[in-house]
């Protein structure tokens, strides 16, 4: 029962590898694989039969034959509710049971009081996935009970250093500083449980959904926090202790500049997050109560509230400049509750465009992250799949 991260699988024709190729349908045999990989048969053959034996894959009939004997098809085993993936939000937690591939098998979204502390929100998080894995409803159909838990991956609103899994100086996240989030789900489940921040989550959902033959992507997670998630050379890039991606303390620049949580002024977070526009609404005599109330407003035309989701827009494309002149993704998408508000996205596109090198922007996508409240727990997901692969 450890949090740790998958080990690397960076060869050509690992193991994550073929699983990948066979899940996405680029490979169905062992002869696809062989060519894809550069690999003998006879490698591929051995490492295709521990998947096998792990229950990572399964042979789907038989093929095609191109003579002789006919080549035995190879599959992700799908409907099985085997994953447990939690992603906690500030207000509401989307709680899911997907299967080997990644798909969503049941989900349910909880509301949640973060206030409450970590050991009562987590515990009855973790109890709601023991509930869903043992639904499934493969197996109240009288399937075969492939409903084995593998693992559980957590994503949490707020910075978590990746090696021990533990909560470091969250925002808005009264009680939850310092938690041991590892410690305390080694107690309730005997699974490995993988815990990383929310932006990471969503930037692996979307990859692994939207841009998987793409190597290097940035995802902006901007709700009530604001966030990003980096993937470099396919994979996701955690930096030393799990912070890279973390914009949320990068100085904009702002007139006056807002107070911060973390004690500064002139934070990303504290001038163009949901929870900074519902405070600046506020301060102007706006009765507004939360994020759903300011993207209403920006809906409605409101004045103040549209002036301040480009002053926002511009805050965040000022930043993401920056990161684009210096890591050059081929796509930066950009996610959570506020990428729906045009006004936001106009401002931090037009900053964008003025502030990075031709060559940086030439053929750069700028995206919405395709709506879903599921990428969280898909991204969870394919931590843990990612997880028990590198295991195997
Ligand atoms: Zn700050």
């Amino acid at each position: 029962m450890t949090i740790d991260d998958a080990p690397r699988d960076a060869l050509r024709g690992g193991p994550r590898e073929l699983l990948r190729w066979v899940a996405t349908g680029a490979a169905v045999s062992r002869a696809d694989l062989s060519r894809l990989s550069g690999l003998s048969p006879s490698t591929v053959s051995q490492r295709v039969e521990a998947l096998i034996s792990q229950g990572l894959l399964e042979e789907a009939g038989a093929g095609r034959s191109r003579g002789g004997r006919r080549p035995r098809q190879l599959a992700v085993p799908t409907g099985g509710a085997v994953v447990g993936a939690i992603d906690l939000g500030a207000h509401h937690a989307r709680v899911g049971a997907l299967d080997l591939s990644g798909r969503v098998v049941q989900a349910r979204t909880l509301p949640v009081r973060i206030e409450d502390g970590p050991e009562a929100v987590l515990g009855a998080l973790l109890a709601e996935v023991a509930a869903l894995v043992d639904d499934d409803p493969a197996v109240s159909r009288g399937g075969s009970a492939t409903g084995a838990l593998r693992g559980v991956g957590i994503g949490i609103p707020g910075p978590v250093q990746h090696s021990t899994g533990r909560i470091v100086s969250p925002s808005r996240m009264p009680g939850w500083n310092g938690f041991d989030v590892a410690a305390f789900c080694a107690g309730r489940v005997d699974v490995p449980v993988i815990v990383d921040n929310d932006a990471n989550l969503m930037a692996l959902g979307a990859h692994r959904t939207a841009h998987s033959e793409l190597d290097h992507a940035v995802y902006i997670k901007a709700g009530t926090g604001i966030g990003s998630g980096v993937i470099s050379s396919g994979r996701l890039h955690r930096g030393a202790q799990g912070s890279a991606g973390d914009i949320s303390h990068c100085r904009v620049v702002a007139d006056p500049a807002p107070p911060c949580t973390c004690g500064n002024a002139g934070c990303l977070e504290a001038v163009a997050s949901g929870a900074a526009l519902v405070t600046a609404l506020r301060e102007q005599g706006v009765p507004v109560s939360d994020l759903t109330g300011v993207i209403r407003l920006i809906d409605d035309g409101d004045r103040q509230a549209t002036a301040l989701a480009r002053q926002a827009g511009r805050a965040v494309g000022e930043i993401l400049a920056v990161v684009v002149n210096f890591f050059n993704p081929q796509v930066v998408a950009i996610g959570g509750r506020l990428a729906d508000c045009e006004p936001l996205l106009a401002s931090m596109r037009a900053t964008l465009y003025e502030r990075c090198l031709p060559l940086a922007t030439q053929t750069l996508l700028i995206e919405r992250v395709a709506a879903g409240q599921d990428l969280g727990i898909t991204g969870a997901a394919h931590l843990v799949i990612d997880h028990v692969v590198a295991a195997a």
